[in-house]
């Protein structure tokens, strides 16, 4: 059986940053399953869809003509690594994201990713939903403010500088939806080791949890 650690928690908890390093240390494969529902997110937007066609959506998200090429991102040919990461993007990511249909056009996607020698998955429902059976569950969380100052810098590294209003108002949106939605709601999996990354470096944490799963 293929080792699968997940990592879930809400936005800018630090998740995709320590999975990252994880996998790198692991020689793990990496899942951002965020992305897949940000990508699906950019094709609605561009397709002009309509945002509540839950069908055509779906459709969408079955068939995404994605690809990943270590930390890029492709759909078709077109790099959208930095298109995807806007907080409109994020926004309707979370809208789409609660709509059952759409969450189950993108489970076989998401299983695919499960290869030798492992896979370090982050999400919201990874322990919970789509990898139920992983020898090693982490619930990352932070505080609003930790987090907002996260998105924060993320955003202005990308030369995106935003209201932190705004920003952590968005922020209690979006973990709102994620947290109240029906489908696959943002909660740890029964059998999730909880961590709190606002009182532990990105590299602390990383340590935390190659240590419980090497254990
Ligand atoms: O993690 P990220 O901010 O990229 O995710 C964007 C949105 O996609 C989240 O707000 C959430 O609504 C949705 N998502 C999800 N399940 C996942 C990953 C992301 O519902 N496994």
């Amino acid at each position: 059986n293929i080792p699968v650690i997940t990592i879930d928690g809400p936005t800018a908890s630090g998740k995709g940053t320590v999975a990252q390093i994880l996998a790198g240390k692991l020689h793990f494969h990496y899942l951002d399953s965020g992305a897949l529902y940000r990508l699906t997110a950019l094709s609605v937007m561009r397709s002009g869809i309509n945002p509540d066609d839950t069908g055509q959506i779906a459709s969408i998200a079955s068939s995404l003509p994605c690809h990943f090429e270590k930390q890029r991102i492709f759909l078709e040919k077109e790099e959208v690594t930095d298109a995807i990461r806007t907080e409109a993007i994020g926004n309707m990511a979370s809208k789409i994201a609660a709509f059952p249909v759409v969450r189950r056009a993108l489970i076989n996607l998401q299983t695919g990713f499960r290869k030798a020698p492992g896979l370090v998955a982050d999400g919201r429902d990874m322990g919970t939903v789509v990898f139920p059976d992983a020898e090693l569950k982490i619930f990352l969380t932070a505080s609003v403010d930790v987090r907002a100052e996260r998105r924060y810098k993320q955003l202005l590294e990308k030369g995106i500088s935003d209201n932190m209003d705004s920003l952590r108002r968005d922020l209690i949106e979006r973990d709102r939806r994620d947290t109240e939605r029906k489908e696959a709601p943002l909660v740890p999996a029964v059998d999730a080791v909880t961590l709190d990354s606002s009182v532990m470096s990105i590299d602390e944490t990383v340590e935390r949890i190659f240590r419980l799963f090497v254990q």
